[in-house]
């Protein structure tokens, strides 16, 4: 297994520049997923780092090495895709042990590392069978074991569940985490489901435009996200975002929203922190909606009015959806059996701990 290291990697296509300056590190052993919509550069990341396409500037490491002279063959890397390429005229067992083949292992070591993978993937019973008679799930099944079993020093995933259906998704994600952990895998998996990223990784490294937002723990990304994209990218129902402004009074600070009445009372850090911030006048504050709590009366001082708009039964939660002053709307986790009318008041109370707050320009947070 290896780390890699990407060192100001840049791609361009033409006029398009696919990966901007990126600059990360992918620990040895562990799980990592590059997270981002449609076209931020995760495939062509991707494809740098198993040598199918070459920087335009930069470097990619693995442990100390500099690969970028390493052609593909010589990289040791699997790579799996979205479309499983397996041969549909062998057999399971036969395209499991196919990368084995070609390198002149013998027939009994073959057999033996078949066996040992198709365990792993529970795919045993199937070893005989002619791969192009699986379902769909079992031929991605059988892709990736054909990768794994020449034990590749990365291990590359490019949206490899997307042809996949729902359960069998889910199914798939709990599996290859444990497949992981297991055999101790150097991997880095590609998404813009930020469920997949965050249900499996150890790291996630979250992309816009071509440009890193963030690198962290799940819990970091989702707990302290850097900007305004990651704190909205992660998280469903996403985060809400109310516009404000800092106002201080009596030696206390306050957020006060632009299009109502709401006001923030802010602690002694970060009150202090707006106080020198230049953009204090034109703020954001985010909460995610399974930080907030409705109440029917103003109990306490702090608690914001707002109004029911409608709810989002889901099952195991309600989404309710609110107004707050003139024009915000603000999205609260309600227990599954709320059931208020549209117009009815509520109370919302927000847990201070769970504050967010972004520089409207910038987009960046403040801490
Ligand atoms: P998706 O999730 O849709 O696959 P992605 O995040 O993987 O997107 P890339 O496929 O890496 O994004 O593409 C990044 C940008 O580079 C896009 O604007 C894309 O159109 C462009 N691009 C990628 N490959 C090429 C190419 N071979 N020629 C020209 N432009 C390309």
């Amino acid at each position: 297994m290896a780390s890699v290291r990407l060192e100001n990697l840049r791609k361009e296509f033409g006029s398009v520049v696919a990966v901007k300056e990126l600059t990360l590190h992918f620990p040895d052993k562990k799980f990592a997923a590059i997270l981002g919509p449609s076209g931020c550069g995760k495939t062509t990341t991707m494809n740098m780092i198993a040598g199918l396409e070459t920087p335009t500037r930069g470097f990619i490491y693995f442990d100390d090495r500099c690969m970028n002279d390493v052609p593909p063959g010589k990289r040791n890397v699997g790579f799996v895709f979205q479309n499983y390429a397996i041969f549909t005229h062998m057999t399971v067992a036969e395209n499991i042990g196919f990368g084995l083949k070609i390198r002149g292992v013998d027939e009994a070591t073959i057999r033996r590392e078949v066996g040992k993978i198709a365990e792993l993937l529970e795919l045993t019973d199937m070893l005989p069978m002619n791969a192009g008679r699986l379902s769909v799930n079992d031929m991605q099944k059988v892709a990736l074991g054909r990768s794994m079993i020449v034990k590749p020093r990365i291990f590359l995933l490019d949206e490899p569940f997307s042809n996949l259906d729902a359960a069998f998704r889910a199914y798939m994600r709990g599996e290859l985490k444990r497949i992981q952990r297991e055999i101790g895998q150097t991997m880095i998996y590609v998404t813009h489901d930020q469920v997949e990223a965050m249900s499996m990784a150890d790291y996630i490294a979250v992309m816009d435009f071509g440009v890193l937002q963030q690198f962290g723990t799940p819990d970091e990304i989702y707990n302290q996200p850097v900007n305004l994209f990651v704190a909205n990218f992660i998280g469903s129902p996403n985060m809400n975002f109310i516009p404000c402004y800092f106002h201080s009074q009596n030696g206390q600070g306050y957020l006060v929203q632009k299009h109502g009445n709401a006001r923030i009372l802010l602690d002694d850090r970060r009150r202090q922190l707006l106080e020198r911030h230049p953009g204090n006048q034109d703020l954001i504050w985010g909460v995610r909606p399974e930080h907030l709590t409705l109440h029917a009366e103003p109990s306490q001082p702090e608690y914001l009015r707002a109004t029911v708009r409608f709810l989002e039964p889901l099952g195991p939660k309600t989404v309710v959806h609110l107004e707050l002053g003139d024009q915000d709307t603000i999205k609260v986790i309600a227990h599954p059996s709320y059931r208020e009318k549209t117009g009815t008041v509520q109370w919302i109370e927000i847990n201070p701990k769970y504050l967010h707050i972004f520089d409207a320009k910038t987009g960046l947070a403040i801490r």
